[in-house]
């Protein structure tokens, strides 16, 4: 993601605290896709972990809303690429920085699809800097779009997966929001909100049959894990037990148990790492 990240691998020795939470057993059985076809809402799909996702949940069926909210042109291929594996997908243009345009893609996704059964909140901005330098917007853009954003989005979600008593909402956090890294004060600040969000929200959203968790992803091969260059991801891999980046898909496919599993019905409020073991060090 950043040079930032980097350092923290380089220096994170410490295991992740996993905290086990109370999980109300769910008064319908989990989502089927024998069902019907599962709407799912991913924010921040037109590249990266959120195509990835919206790609793969497209594949399994789901009926997928693209959001972006400036490539339109890489959203919509991410439209028809799901179209062509037997799903079907719209995209929306909605700035998850702005409360108007979530309310209205929420609008758009009751009256086309009936509602949303899945929202993965996956959009998500950095603008690196040390805190003590860290001018007012590059505080402020960081946290609307990565914090605020996913408070409203599932707000938005939720009163449409209540009126079902049932619905999946995953966000996208990181390790970083969980260790912190220099240079990412905001970003660390929005990624450790989330996993906060995601217990409060798991614990009102339960009575109506709704899960929440978090994805905290370490360092997942993505374009700008190449703007890196070779040398340094060479370093970046020697942090890493596993000894490689994540891919987008790996992600994907942690997203998808929680998204449509039946026995992820049982697991909420929880913010699960998948980092190719940065939480635990790399080790002597
Ligand atoms: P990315 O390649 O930069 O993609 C970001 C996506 O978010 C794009 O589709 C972008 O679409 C969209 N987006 C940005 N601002 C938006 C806004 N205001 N409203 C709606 N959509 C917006 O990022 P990524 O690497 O795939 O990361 C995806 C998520 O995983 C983020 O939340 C990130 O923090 C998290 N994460 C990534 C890594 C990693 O190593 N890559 C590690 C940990 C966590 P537009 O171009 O249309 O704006």
């Amino acid at each position: 993601m950043s040079r930032f990240l980097l350092a923290l691998m380089l220096s994170a020795t410490t295991a992740l605290r996993v905290v086990t939470r109370r999980t109300l057993t769910p008064r319908r059985a989990a989502m089927t896709m024998k069902e019907g076809a599962t709407t799912v809402v991913v924010t921040g799909a037109s590249r990266g972990i959120g195509a990835a996702i919206a790609k793969d949940l497209g594949a399994q069926g789901c009926n997928v809303v693209v959001n972006y909210a400036a490539s339109e042109g890489p959203a919509l291929e991410v439209v028809e690429a799901i179209k062509a594996s037997g799903g079907d997908a719209i995209a929306i243009k909605a700035n998850m920085a702005e409360l108007d345009d979530i309310k209205a893609m929420f609008k758009q996704v009751a009256s086309e699809f009936g509602g949303c059964d899945v929202l993965v909140n996956n959009a998500g901005i950095t603008k690196d800097g040390l805190a003590m330098r860290m001018k007012p917007t590059q505080w402020q853009d960081v946290i609307d779009v990565n914090l605020s954003g996913v408070f409203y989005c599932s707000q938005q979600a939720f009163n449409q997966m209540a009126k079902k008593r049932k619905g999946r909402i995953i966000n996208m956090s990181s390790v970083v929001g969980l260790f912190g890294n220099p240079g990412q004060a905001n970003y660390a600040s929005a990624k450790g909100g989330v996993c906060g969000l995601t217990m409060s929200n798991a614990k009102e959203f339960a009575a109506r049959g709704v899960t929440v968790n978090a994805v905290c992803p370490g360092f997942i091969g993505t374009e700008m894990a190449n703007e890196l260059g070779e040398d340094m991801l060479e370093k970046v891999k020697s942090a890493i037990p596993l000894g490689r980046l994540g891919a987008a898909e790996e992600v994907a496919g942690l997203v998808r148990y929680l998204a449509l599993d039946e026995s992820a019905g049982y697991i909420t409020g929880h913010s699960l790492t998948i980092d190719g073991g940065i939480a635990i060090g790399a080790g002597f």
